[in-house]
């Protein structure tokens, strides 16, 4: 079940890629998603599928090969992918992120080495900040990148890493300068086949094998100045912008499975039988729906909000961590009570239900918990109100 084109959707310059997206979500993701949950994985042939099927670098300027849609055209395309697989649209996104990086903050270098491949999805990126011992805290990662006259060398693990299952070029985050804080941190680009890159097997997590996650160990691993994308201090800067526009995006992940499960259920309720009539006769069943498609508004309406604001090049702080807090509330709580007009129908593995419920909550933590959304709304609301605290 996939979302459905909304009354006043634009079909301007991401219109053919937005129809391309829900078509591929709906002919090729959902008929397969149960199959890749219970397989433990989503074969590697899918990201090459998604590209030829024009979903190719999303966000990469159509100079450099890719689509170059804005951000408001983008987040649609990923809400029709998230109707069908929440986890699998999430990974394509990093993997079209990591792309969009190579493409517009990447040397010569970077672009001839890996930008084709990774824009045919025949290389798949992954983006690898968070630590065993540094998740909210991202400033505070050790993974230590030392410098010689030759280059670097790596030592560290990364946790939690979309994809690390099976990419093939690693956006790396490390510390150059143990001590210095965000100034010393960098980012390199890694290929996963480089000695002393080691990946762990994919995280064995019930409703969530697409978002392919693992650790990735580096134990000595030699990098050359090339590999070397974002210099000490530039690393975290371009981390943290790169945020605000994934938790935007974590925003459009939650309202497509909203979208899919209010579907899915009224289509349910509709054709299911009590007590003499259809389940949906029932008041007890509309109204809750009635709230679900009440939050699945306000979440599209908040996270159009952050979506414009980084297409005029603000940093939409404030308005992401809006988005993404009530989305992936709104989502969890949705997708429960979609399930709950289902009756356990809605369990069942035929509908998406309790794939998104998983992913739902899944959503709480990625780019930044609920909890660190309400930090940054809190220091904006007391930076507005002039308040200073001690
Ligand atoms: C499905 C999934 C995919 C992911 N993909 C990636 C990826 O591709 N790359 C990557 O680098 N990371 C990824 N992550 C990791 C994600 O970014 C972290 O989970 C997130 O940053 C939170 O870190 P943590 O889980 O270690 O929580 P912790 O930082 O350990 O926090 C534990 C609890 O303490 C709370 N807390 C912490 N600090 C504060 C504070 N200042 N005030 C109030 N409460 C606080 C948190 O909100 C949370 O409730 C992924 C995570 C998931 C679940």
């Amino acid at each position: 079940m996939v979302s459905p084109p909304r009354s006043g959707d634009k079909v301007a310059a991401g219109g053919g890629v937005l129809v391309t997206a829900r078509k591929f979500a709906e002919t090729y993701i959902a008929p397969k998603a149960s199959a890749w949950e219970r397989e433990g994985a989503v074969p590697r042939r899918a990201f090459e599928d998604a590209a030829t099927a024009g979903l190719r670098g999303i966000l990469v300027p159509n100079d450099f090969g890719g689509c170059g849609l804005g951000f408001t055209e983008a987040l649609e395309v990923l809400e029709a992918l998230a109707g069908a697989n929440a986890a699998f649209a999430f990974a394509l996104w990093v993997h079209n992120n990591a792309t969009n990086t190579v493409a517009r903050s990447g040397t010569d270098f970077h672009r001839n080495a890996y930008l084709e491949d990774m824009l045919k999805g025949s290389h798949i990126g992954a983006f690898c900040l968070t630590e065993p011992d540094a998740g909210s805290d991202a400033a505070a990662i050790t993974t230590h990148a030392e410098r010689h006259d030759d280059g670097w060398t790596l030592n560290g693990t990364k946790s939690w890493v979309t994809n690390g299952a099976q990419a093939d070029i690693l956006l790396v985050f490390a510390q150059t300068n143990p001590g210095a804080g965000v100034l010393g941190i960098a980012a390199f680009l890694v290929p996963a086949d480089r000695p002393g890159a080691n990946r762990t097997p994919a995280y064995d997590l019930p409703g969530a094998a697409a978002f392919g996650l693992s650790d990735i160990i580096f134990e000595d691993c030699k990098l050359s100045e090339d590999d070397l994308l974002l210099q000490p201090g530039e690393g975290f800067r371009a981390a943290m912008a790169g945020i605000n526009q994934a938790r935007t995006f974590v925003g459009a992940l939650c309202c497509g499975m909203l979208g899919s499960s209010l579907e899915t259920a009224l289509k349910y309720a509709a054709s299911r039988s009590a007590f003499g009539k259809s389940t949906l006769e029932f008041q007890g069943v509309q109204w809750p729906l009635a709230d679900v498609a009440t939050d699945l508004e306000a979440a599209r309406l908040l996270t159009r909000h952050a979506a414009e604001a980084l297409d005029r090049g603000e940093t939409a702080i404030t308005p992401a961590a809006h988005a993404k807090k009530f989305a992936s509330r709104a989502a969890f709580d949705g997708v429960s009570n979609c399930m709950q007009a289902m009756g356990a129908a809605g369990l069942r593995d035929t509908y998406p239900l309790s794939r998104h419920l998983v992913t739902a909550k899944m959503t709480h933590f990625l780019d930044g918990t609920t909890e660190i959304q309400n930090v940054v709304i809190a220091r904006a609301l007391m930076a507005q109100h002039g308040i200073k605290i001690e």
